[in-house]
């Protein structure tokens, strides 16, 4: 391939997740592959509008692909959302040579990407979120360790939960999205799993967690989708019905952290690949993603059109499976 154009940016926006070093990674390293020299950009597009950013080479992505977090930092950049910083990070691109940007992050992120698209600097879209919250792909950047960190924590937590038998109420991330409650609840073994998706009544966990008890159960796992409510209430009111002792856990953001998974290194390093060469045939304003295992690319503004689905039958699973 001759690619048509001689430099390009990478930057991470929004959230931190796991993986997205192994982007980075690939990203220039496929670029310099290519004959293209990649600018690593900081803090998102605070980077951009700042011009805090300078040139990454084969080395300087040593040594990270193990690491959780991001090597060039992230922000959110509130700026970046009106023309004066839109046109000042388009000026900094032009000063700089960058004539393609990867942009890694969920949805806002690709809304930026889109604008500075429009605005003649092609940007592809990585998505790189914890959350798998992002229609066009099944899968995101980040979740993969998440979901196997909240499921060690959880874990953990069942052993004291099962020793005192008591009930444990504990929220996962997943910030209005519930793939991370869903997949935590069912590896961890939960009683009852609490989404925004599928709805719910704390009458109805009580009842589950009684008509379990029947069965000679004395310890019980509520997941609990982060902005599903707050657990202590929760843990209190399952307490008071129950009488059964209730204890509310926030895993937080810890949930964030570690080092990837091998899902998490491989399909970043594949999607990095794929956004450069996207890119180095001049192709823009495209977001990467994963359908049946393949990669592919949407348009960006088709992508945040876009709407999830939430496996309904996976949650009946859990239903059926969790007493
Ligand atoms: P996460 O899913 O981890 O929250 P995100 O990419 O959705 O990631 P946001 O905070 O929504 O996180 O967006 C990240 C950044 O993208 C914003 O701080 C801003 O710089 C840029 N951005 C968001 N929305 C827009 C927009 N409408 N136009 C231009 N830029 C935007």
């Amino acid at each position: 391939m001759i690619p048509t154009i001689k430099r390009i940016g990478v930057l991470t926006s929004g959230g931190d997740a796991p993986g997205m070093n192994a982007v980075i990674r690939a990203v220039t390293r496929t670029a310099i592959k290519h004959g293209i020299s990649v600018i690593g950009v900081r803090r998102g597009f605070n980077g951009l509008i700042h011009e805090d950013m300078s040139e990454l080479n084969i080395r300087s992505v040593s040594d990270i692909i193990q690491r959780g977090g991001t090597v060039l930092y992230t922000a959110r950049c509130n700026e970046f959302r009106y023309e004066e910083g839109l046109q000042r990070g388009k000026e900094a691109c032009q000063s700089w040579g960058i004539e393609g940007l990867v942009v890694i992050g969920g949805d806002g992120s690709f809304r930026g990407a889109a604008d500075l698209s429009a605005r003649g600097i092609p940007c592809v879209g990585i998505p790189g979120t914890i959350d798998n919250d992002i229609a066009m792909t099944e899968y995101t950047i980040g979740y993969d360790t998440a979901m196997n960190t909240a499921m060690e924590l959880v874990d953990k937590l069942r052993d004291t939960t099962q020793s005192h038998d008591r009930c444990s109420v504990v929220e996962v991330m997943g910030r209005n999205a519930g793939y991370i409650a869903l997949n935590t609840g069912i590896a961890c073994g939960a009683t009852y799993i609490v989404v925004k998706e599928v709805n719910f009544s704390i009458d109805d966990i009580i009842a589950r967690i009684l008509n379990t008890q029947t069965t000679g159960k004395h310890h019980f796992i509520i997941v609990v989708a982060e902005g599903m409510g707050n657990c202590e209430d929760i843990a209190k009111k399952i307490e008071h019905a129950t009488k059964i002792e209730a204890r509310a856990t926030i895993l937080g953001h810890v949930q964030r952290g570690g080092s990837p998974t091998v899902q998490d290194r491989v399909i970043g390093s594949h999607m990095g690949h794929y956004a450069v060469e996207l890119l180095a045939q001049g192709i823009g304003n495209r977001v990467v993603g994963m359908k049946k295992g393949e990669m592919i690319d949407v348009d960006i503004q088709e992508a945040l059109r876009m709407k999830k689905t939430f496996s309904q039958e996976l949650y009946r699973v859990a239903s059926n499976i969790s007493f």
